[in-house]
């Protein structure tokens, strides 16, 4: 959005937030989503946010989305916005009087503004800039019961003291004839395509025609009892809901769908009819089906008719619970609902015919399309955990169990569970964690004292003497026979002809565990350990872990997609990350890896995935990925995450603080000289509120983009004088910022200070000549005799007024100075001189820039004075001072020629920065440098002290970042201390 846009905006505006809300939202989302009808309710997700989480009360009487994207929910306890994540009160409908006001009902305009009936006020517009104004200028108090679109799209109100038309300018009329509705309290109305109104209250069904309320319900044959919501279709149908239950007018008739009592009802944008029942119950009826989201899914509480579609396509409803979201979110839970008889599921896998095996701590079930059927145990038979699951050659499964040893199922219906070498036997005593049967029948078996092997007929207890007596937790073939062997704590390889390799942790991979493989695209082998991802291939091996985004917890399940992406699942949940992250992190362009991580919030059952028996997760033949959690099998659909990313995200600043104050309309373009500017913004994606990320860059300030991981506030002091631009973007985790999802950017104009201004210099100036005009047409006025003497004087007067001029000058000299000094002050530390570390920081981002804009080499090192607590230790914090100080000067000195950046960036810690230097020749200039120090002499207290420094650097690479850099060089500074210090090491 142009910034000219904004500037038109602005003069309309009543709230600061509300400015630039209307300034910096960009494109509403994509209209075009909605919940697939096609779904089963299974595939739902349901989340829930009441009292407890933020709401005023748990109460919800209506939900409306205006098209910044904001929710906006009524409640018992006053009106609350919602962006995803917080709810935010609404004071401008919420505190009169200083009390809290239930508001009750929410209608939507077609010019983007909606109605609020809110007790108390009466009914409000609100308007698409947040701005809140009495509904009908006439009747500020309306007490709306009801609200219906007419045929003209303007708003039929049923009050409590009749009937009112309501336009969008606030010119209200009561409608003639309205008295008649109001013996009975309107619960549900609709405009009839006849123009009639449709009426629905405690006695029933009626219908309101030019002032005549006459029963309607009856003659239709709907039994008495209340109706309490009218919905009409795109279809022209008229649903009834109600004491009666749920009713459809079609064609004269009216026909009964439901006999539960209905208390909201709304078509969404498929043609799917929702219908909100009391207790607990929502249920949908498409094609003729009625399906039921209820307390299996988590809704709670009694519906109290709110009911609204979201721009996102997702379904939200209120009850006396709290505020309901139905998404249809990339993953979904199967658990208890669905038929397993526990929710806590350790493997499972699929085998060709289609079927899913699980186990779990019930035992073993399948699965053959939606059905679910226990295998094992059997009833009457003793209960038994299942751990792991293996394909066997014939079709059929192997199940490790987590005391009955190893069960063999086959593939048919009603094949016979048996179990391996007897339920007595050898294996009976054992935990099988995996299985495996390789190319030639002979069935691996992973126990928690090493591997054992089944081979014709015989339990092998040490097939492969060398290998360690481990926790055994994966097993996985490469192509070319090798056999690698995860252990808790250990790993090894066994090539093809039995020879055992075993590696040592922490030497040859660094890791201990390994949990899981999975054949690397491009060869090698991706390796889920304790400490992260492992990458091995010809070169060794490559740790993923805590430093490159990752949680650094262990890593359970590794599982790939047909989009180019890594699945892995551990205690933190699922995370999905690109491949290409991988080689941005490889390469040296980034240094953390893109990510994205799973949470309730995308509708996994819970965000704690399983481990620790194979297989734990299975890509489907569809493309699905099923993940054991602790409260089900999180199923992941990667196209449906892929596509999720490409909604548009709406972006609004809306809280705008000038030095402690929200700025006010009018100040939008003018911020006073020297200010204090806090922005607070928030991306509004209610699909996926946590996977956000955003950047920012205030232009004329800020050498680059600013990334933040969450919506907040960001405070800019001391902004210079002139125009300056505000550019923000949002866009999904895991962050591509060629492709952002929403973008807004604001123009500010920070003045200059008044005797800086052109205008107050030429008024000066102007003065002046003034003033020397008149002087002269006074003299002229004047006898010659008397010349001389005012010349004198004249000339008096002209060195007074030069002399006023210059203290003028000195005056604005010296205020230029003070500002250089707060500037040198600002970006400088008073102990050495030197730049601090903000101002490195910004030499380094310039340095960088330069260095990637041009090709020139640059190099940055890290200086750490040695041992430099034991100076302060033994001479006193003062003398550590001096002899920092001298140090500082010292290499400022030394490295002066040619021109090098030198900052203090931390206590006894300096950075340089060298640009279009090679890093052997930088390595020249720091060595003659530490020399210098080395040769310093310095007395702070009487006793003379040397000191050395050690130093680290590395020259940029391209594409290489600041941090990354920075982190290369104090690695190697790291190195020359371990070396044994006073020395410049290089990478
Ligand atoms: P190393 O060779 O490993 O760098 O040893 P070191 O003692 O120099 O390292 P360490 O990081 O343990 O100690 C740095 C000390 O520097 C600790 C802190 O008290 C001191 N220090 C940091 N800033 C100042 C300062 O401004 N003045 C003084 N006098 N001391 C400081
Ligand atoms: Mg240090
Ligand atoms: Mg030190």
């Amino acid at each position: 959005m142009s910034s000219r846009m904004c500037a038109g905006v602005a003069p309309r505006l009543r709230r600061a937030w509300a400015v630039l809300l209307a300034c910096a939202l960009l494109s509403p989302a994509g209209a075009a989503l909605a919940l697939d009808p096609g779904l089963p309710p299974e595939r739902y997700t349901v989340t829930r946010w009441s009292a407890d989480d933020g709401l005023p009360h748990s109460q919800v009487h209506d939900i409306v989305q205006t098209d910044d994207g904001f929710l906006w929910i009524a409640t018992w306890e006053g009106t609350v916005r919602f962006d995803g994540r917080q709810f935010r009160e609404v004071e401008a409908l919420n505190h009169a009087e200083g009390r809290r006001l239930p508001s009750r009902l929410f209608w939507r305009d077609a010019d983007g503004s909606f109605l609020a009936a809110v007790d108390h006020l009466g009914l409000r517009r609100v308007l698409a800039d947040g701005a809140v104004r009495p509904a009908c200028t006439g009747f500020p108090r309306l007490d709306a019961m009801r609200v219906a679109a007419g045929r003209d799209g303007r708003a039929w109100v049923a009050a409590r003291d009749g009937l009112y038309r309501v336009g969008g300018e606030g010119d209200c009329i009561r409608v003639e004839g309205g008295a008649s509705l109001v013996a009975q309290p309107v619960l549900a109305l609709v405009a009839h395509p006849d123009g009639s109104l449709w009426v629905g209250n405690r006695r029933g069904l009626h219908r309101w025609n030019g002032g005549e309320l006459e029963p309607l319900g009856e003659r239709l044959g709907l039994p008495r009892g209340e109706v309490r919501v009218l919905e009409t279709t795109r279809e022209g149908d008229i649903w009834v809901g109600g004491d009666a239950g749920a009713w459809r007018y079609r064609q004269g008739r009216l026909e009964r769908h439901r006999s539960e009592r209905v208390e909201g009802l709304l078509e969404d944008r498929q043609g799917a009819v929702w219908v909100a029942a009391t207790e607990s119950r929502m249920l949908r009826f498409w094609k003729g089906r009625w399906q039921a989201l209820d307390a299996r899914h988590g809704v709670e509480g009694y519906a109290t008719g709110a009911l609204y579609e979201g721009r996102e396509g997702l379904v939200w409803f209120g009850t006396t619970h709290g505020l309901f979201r139905v998404s249809d979110g990339p993953v979904w839970g199967v658990g208890r609902q669905h038929g397993l008889p526990t929710d806590y599921i350790r493997s499972l896998l699929q085998t060709r015919d289609g079927q899913v095996w699980i186990g779990h701590s019930g035992g073993l079930s399948r699965m053959r399309g939606a059905d679910i059927e226990e295998v094992y145990p059997k009833q009457g038979q003793p209960r038994g955990s299942v751990l792991s699951l293996a394909r066997a050659a014939d079709g059929g499964v192997w199940a490790g169990t987590y005391n009955r040893g190893v069960l063999h199922v086959g593939a048919g219906p009603a094949a016979p569970v048996r179990a391996l070498g007897g339920v007595d036997g050898r294996l009976a005593t054992e935990q099988v964690r995996v299985l495996a049967e390789d190319a030639q029948g002979t069935l691996w078996i992973g126990t928690e004292r090493g591997l054992m092997a089944w081979r014709r007929g015989v339990l092998e207890v040490e097939p492969l003497p060398g290998l360690p007596a481990l926790p055994v937790r994966a097993l996985h073939w490469t192509g070319n026979g090798r056999m690698w062997v995860g252990f808790l704590g250990g790993l090894a390889r066994v090539e093809p002809d039995g020879r055992v390799e075993v590696l040592q942790a922490e030497r040859d991979y660094p890791a201990l565990s390994a949990l899981d493989f999975l054949p690397a695209s491009g060869g090698g082998l991706w390796i889920a350990s304790d400490r992260g991802l492992l990458r091995h291939d010809a070169a060794g091996f490559r740790l993923y872990g805590r430093e490159q985004g990752l949680s650094g917890s262990t890593v359970f399940r590794i599982l790939g997609d047909d989009f180019d992406n890594l699945w892995i699942s551990g205690n933190d949940g699922v995370t999905r990350i690109p491949l290409a992250a991988f080689d941005a992190v490889d390469q040296g362009r980034s240094a953390r890896l893109d990510l994205q991580g799973f949470t309730r919030d995308d509708g996994m059952p819970s965000r704690q995935a399983n481990g620790g028996s194979a297989p734990a997760g299975w890509r489907m033949h569809d493309g699905e990925l099923w993940l054991p959690t602790a409260r089900g099998i999180a199923v992941f659909d990667p196209r449906r995450v892929m596509d999720a990313l490409d909604g548009v995200v709406s972006l609004v600043v809306d809280d705008l603080v000038v030095d402690g104050a929200p700025l006010a309309p009018g100040q939008l373009q003018a911020l006073p000289a020297g200010a204090r500017l806090g922005i607070g913004f928030t991306g509004i994606s209610l699909r996926n509120p946590g996977g956000l990320r955003y950047r920012y860059r205030m232009h004329g300030l800020d050498a680059g983009w600013i990334e933040a991981a969450h919506a907040g506030e960001v405070t800019y002091t001391n902004l210079p004088p002139g125009p300056l631009g505000f550019e923000l973007q949002v866009a999904r985790a895991p962050v591509d910022w060629s492709r952002p999802a929403g973008t807004a950017r604001l123009e500010l104009e920070v003045a200059a200070p008044w005797w800086s201004r052109p205008d107050a210099r030429a008024a000066m100036v102007a003065g002046l000549l003034l003033l020397f005009a008149g002087i002269h047409q006074w003299l002229g006025r004047h006898q010659r005799a008397r010349q001389r003497r005012l010349e004198t004087r004249v000339a008096q007067r002209t060195e007074e007024l030069r002399e006023k001029n210059r203290q003028l000058e000195d005056a604005s000299r010296q205020r230029e100075l003070l500002m250089e000094q707060l500037a040198h002050q600002a970006s400088h530390d008073p102990l050495t001189g030197l730049p601090n570390r903000r101002a490195s920081d910004q030499d380094l981002a310039a340095a960088i820039g330069q260095s990637e804009a041009g090709g020139a080499p640059m190099c940055v090192a890290i200086i750490d004075i040695d041992r430099f607590k034991d100076i302060n230790d033994r001479h006193g914090h003062l003398a550590g001072d001096r002899v920092l100080a001298r140090v500082a000067g010292q290499l400022h000195a030394s490295l002066q020629y040619p021109a090098a950046f030198i900052g203090r960036t931390g206590g006894e810690e300096f950075t340089v920065v060298i640009r279009g230097t090679r890093l052997q020749d930088a390595v020249l200039r720091l060595e003659r440098a530490r020399r210098d120090v080395a040769a310093l002499r310095i007395a702070p207290d009487g006793e003379v002290l040397a000191c050395t420094i050690s130093i680290g650097v590395a020259e940029r690479a391209r594409g290489e970042g600041a941090d990354a850099l920075l982190r290369r060089a104090d690695r190697a500074l790291y190195d020359a201390k371990q070396r044994g210090r006073d020395r410049v090491v290089a990478v």
